[in-house]
């Protein structure tokens, strides 16, 4: 797993047409830390996680990971210009993404899964990354799953390989997408194990969920988003039991 993941977002706005769905959002997630985001649907949760790795072009503001602008570099007179499309790909292999339905390739097993990436991304060798995929698939504790297609695994299995498949490439930060919400109720811990573990091994995680009992548990920053703003952010203990906003407490007294 590559070191550090300090995560920038700042003054960042993007519309659909008519429709501003982020409206200023400024965002810094430290090396290691845990940002659980929450809010309600449509806030702008998922445009935001987009926005983080470059699937969404923000109209105003800019996102950067260690440093490095997210899908721009400035040029000698200051000026922004976009990256080519090689170069944003070669970005977002630093920046691991879990949806919240699985997205594996069916026609690959799940060992499979996990290999394509490193290797037809970052070029990396096929048996090497074997070996690192064998270790990540225990590591979700699907060991004995590796040669199976994503068909024949439940809902919380797909999930642990998706996990998986995003380590393969030693993002420096991986961003969840409501992770357990397309998850028969039963199968939601096991995903949310292993997101745990990931958290206390000190990899860098942001995390859209409604699993409000995870977010005190294992969040660095909670972060409530309403109709496109941060409308505040604080330790679990402050925003899910002290909030200070009259939305945040509307907010969590509908999901708790
Ligand atoms: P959340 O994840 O918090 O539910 P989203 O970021 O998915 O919110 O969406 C915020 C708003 O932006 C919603 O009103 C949604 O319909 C709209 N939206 C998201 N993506 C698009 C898109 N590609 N085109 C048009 N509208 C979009
Ligand atoms: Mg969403």
């Amino acid at each position: 797993m590559a070191t550090a993941g300090h995560v920038e977002v700042r003054g960042v706005h993007k519309s659909f047409g008519a429709l501003e769905v982020l409206r200023g959002v400024d965002l810094e997630v430290r090396p290691g830390e845990v940002t659980v985001i929450v809010g309600p649907s449509g806030s702008g949760k998922s445009t935001l996680l987009r926005a983080i790795n470059h699937l969404e072009k923000v109209d105003r503001g800019l996102v950067s990971l260690d440093g490095d602008l997210i899908g721009y570099r400035r040029t000698s007179h200051g000026v922004l210009q976009e990256l080519k499309e090689r170069d944003i790909l070669r970005q977002r292999t630093h920046i691991g993404f879990v949806f919240q339905s699985f997205n594996l390739f069916p026609h690959l097993t799940a060992l499979e899964n996990v290999v394509e990436a490193p290797v037809s991304a970052q070029g990396r060798p096929r048996a090497e990354v074997e070996v690192e995929a064998r270790a990540l698939l225990a590591r979700v504790g699907l060991a004995d799953k590796a040669d199976v297609h994503p068909r024949r695994l439940s809902g919380g299995q797909q999930q642990r390989v998706a996990i998986a498949r995003a380590l393969a490439l030693r993002p420096k930060v991986v961003l969840f997408d409501e992770p357990t919400s397309a998850l028969d109720p039963e199968l939601v811990g096991e995903v949310l194990d292993v997101i745990k573990d990931l958290a206390s091994s000190g990899t860098t995680l942001v995390v859209v969920t409604h699993e409000i009992g995870f977010a005190r548990e294992v969040a660095t920053t909670v972060v409530f988003m309403d109709e496109g703003v941060i409308v505040e952010q604080g330790p679990p203990g402050q925003v899910l039991d002290h909030p200070r906003h009259e939305r945040t407490r509307a907010f969590l007294d509908k999901v708790l």
